[in-house]
């Protein structure tokens, strides 16, 4: 065996001795390198590290000469074993009276002392959990439906089977009597198109009820084929939510966009490792499971702390925009109705607004989703497609919208901003075009505010802007209406 393959490595660099030096040898039969226990001890002084103080009157840190001494000691005891035993002996004593001896020191003190480390609060496993919203505190489903209605325009059903789900889900929480009656958990499936406000709809709700949330997409989920540590990572995220607080984390939400994308494949001999083996892989998260997730880190490693996290009662809320799910539904609901008269009905929703509402489990099922997770999401709706009255609503309606954002902008200036009726019927017109829902509002007055926001504060005297129809459609300019003077002047 040469001499390379018996080389000892540094515990801490992994510098070889060939590299480093002679290792010094610490209980456990572990070797350092003298560069690493030199900064290992500078920044346990540093950091005031209790029991540091070993009696030394010179600088107790300068291990450079300790450990000379010491790995002379070693060496000469390997070579002169007999010859030098008593001078070996006396070295041996010497070392042990000038190294420290590093078993004393206990390591998780030195850990406590790493900056940035995550504090991490956990509960007692036998303790029953304290429920972070009070039965006595919880809001009644039409005060939370409320409350959701000044963020979230329309979606009315969306709004109201919410908040009954989420009410029963707290009161599980909170009730949590072992009477034999356990409730079930009512994670939910959300289904809408693009930009109707799922999203927004949870994430609203977490705000109302002041619950940790994580949001996550479900792609992520195939792209690493095998799930474990990704789907993992969710809750880790959830954690880092409720600022490492275990029981908080372990009554959070979880949401999971897109989870249209992890259907089954239809019509495939091969083994699908993307759609349904990742739905096979959340069952358990959804039911409840302890899993064991790192602290601070999206991944695990040997140097992150890990917490074991129960999710038995996370609500999880999945939501997606199943494209073309219509035509399921559709031709469901044409059997239904065709019995006997197949030919005269084929066409009867051809041009039904909004079928998506009407979607039961089986359709979904048809889509590709499994029926274990199915049976794991006992509440299934659907989001309405925005229409134009409901994008201008968007605008102006809800708390914190867009055009109260910008008045509130302008306003900073000194400057009065007004929006013509009309000028927001525009502007929803072309955002109902770009088929993504609210999403395309903002992209489209950004455009139009830009310019404003750029030229009026050049002008102390300007008091009111006014975004009219013709500006949004690029054939006017917008008004501007000076301070103290009374007409309105155009400005190109
Ligand atoms: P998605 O359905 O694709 O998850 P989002 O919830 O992300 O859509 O919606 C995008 C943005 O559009 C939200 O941040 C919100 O500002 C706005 N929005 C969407 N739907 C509504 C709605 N019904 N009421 C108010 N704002 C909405």
């Amino acid at each position: 065996m040469s001499e390379i393959d018996n080389e000892e490595f540094c515990y801490i660099c992994r510098r070889g001795e060939s590299q480093c030096g002679k290792l010094i040898k610490i209980p456990g039969n572990i070797g350092i390198c003298r560069d690493c226990m030199q900064s290992t001890l500078n920044t346990m002084q540093s950091a005031g590290f209790p029991g540091m103080d070993f009696g030394f009157n010179t600088n107790p840190m300068d291990f450079t000469e300790v450990d000379t001494t010491g790995a002379n000691a070693q060496v000469a005891s390997e070579t002169n074993s007999e010859e030098n035993n008593e001078e070996n002996k006396e070295n041996k004593k010497d070392e042990q009276r000038r190294v420290p001896n590093i078993s004393m020191i206990n390591l998780s003190d030195l850990t406590n002392l790493m900056p940035n480390r995550p504090k991490i609060k956990t509960h007692k496993k036998d303790e029953p959990i304290k429920p972070i919203i009070d039965l006595k505190d919880m809001p009644a489903p039409h005060k939370i439906k409320e409350a959701l209605d000044e963020y979230v325009i329309g979606q009315e059903k969306a709004k109201k089977v919410m908040s009954v789900a989420v009410y029963n889900h707290y009161k599980r929480i909170a009730s949590n009597q072992d009477d034999g009656v356990e409730i079930e958990k009512s994670n939910m499936l959300m289904i809408g198109p693009t930009g109707s406000g799922k999203t927004y709809l949870v994430k609203t709700l977490a705000r109302i009820l002041n619950v940790p949330l994580a949001i996550t997409d479900a792609t992520s989920l195939t792209e690493a084929g095998y799930i474990g540590d990704d789907i993992e990572s969710v809750v880790s995220k959830l954690l880092a939510a409720a600022d490492n607080d275990v029981e908080k984390a372990e009554q959070g939400i979880i949401f999971i966009d897109e989870i249209d994308k992890i259907a089954k494949k239809k019509n495939t001999n091969q083994r699908d490792v993307s759609g349904e083996s990742v739905q096979q892989g959340m069952l358990k998260l959804l039911e409840g499971a302890l899993v064991e997730v790192p602290v601070g880190a999206s991944s695990k490693n040997a140097m992150v702390p890990m917490v074991t996290v129960d999710t038995k009662n996370i609500l999880f809320i999945c939501g997606g925009a199943f494209p073309d799910l219509e035509e399921i539904i559709k031709e469901r609901l044409n059997k239904e109705a065709s019995i006997g008269f197949r030919a005269d009905l084929k066409d009867k929703y051809d041009d039904e607004p909004n079928l998506q509402t009407k979607v039961v489990v089986e359709d979904i099922r048809k889509y590709g989703m499994i029926p274990e997770f199915l049976g794991r999401l006992p509440v299934l709706f659907a989001l309405e497609e925005l229409t134009e009255d409901m994008l201008i609503e968007i605008l102006s309606k809800p708390k914190n919208a867009i055009l109260s954002q910008y008045k509130k902008l302008l306003a900073m200036d000194e400057v009065e901003l007004r929006f013509e009726e009309d000028a927001l019927r525009v502007i929803a017109a072309k955002a109902k075009e770009k088929k993504v829902g609210a999403r395309a509002l903002r992209a489209i007055l950004e455009e139009y505010m830009l310019d404003i926001m750029y030229e009026i504060p050049k002008d102390d005297n300007i008091g009111i802007v006014t975004i009219t129809k013709d500006y949004i459609e690029g054939k006017g300019a917008p008004q501007i209406q000076m301070r103290g003077v009374p007409q309105i002047e155009e400005v190109s």
